[in-house]
């Protein structure tokens, strides 16, 4: 049994390492293409575990729906405005805020907003 839920797993780490990004359903989208005996239930659970375990990042950026990053490396994030696109950026360095007795800080993670390069040789678009 034990077994079995890390293939699920391995499985799990794997859609999220080819897709950059995905939410969870685009993750159970692909599994489910390849793998048509694993449930939805399952990939979102182990979506979870993962998440709790930090080999993946849940990111909420500015839309309702979480996406997960299997990049567990701290990095930034740049969002088009205009088409969507999520691009890593590296992290140049971390940011550090006095310490506080009124919270304890976990992790960090900054968002830049703007327009792609296609999105700007292509106004038209916008
Ligand atoms: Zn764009
Ligand atoms: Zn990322």
């Amino acid at each position: 049994m034990k077994r079995r839920i890390t293939k699920q797993r391995q499985l799990v780490l794997d859609a999220l390492m080819r897709l950059y990004h995905p939410t969870a359903e685009e993750v159970y989208d692909l599994l489910r293409r390849e793998s048509p005996s694993i449930g939805r239930a399952t990939v979102f659970r182990n979506l979870s575990v993962l998440t709790e375990e930090g080999m993946v990042t849940r990111l909420h950026l500015g839309d309702d729906v979480a996406r997960y990053d299997a990049n567990a490396n701290g990095h930034y994030h740049f969002l088009c405005r205009s088409c969507a696109k999520i691009i890593d950026l590296p992290q140049t360095q971390r940011l550090s805020l006095p310490k506080s007795e009124e919270f304890m800080i976990e992790s960090q993670s900054v968002h830049f907003w703007g327009l792609c390069r296609t999105c700007l040789e292509n106004p038209t678009k916008q």
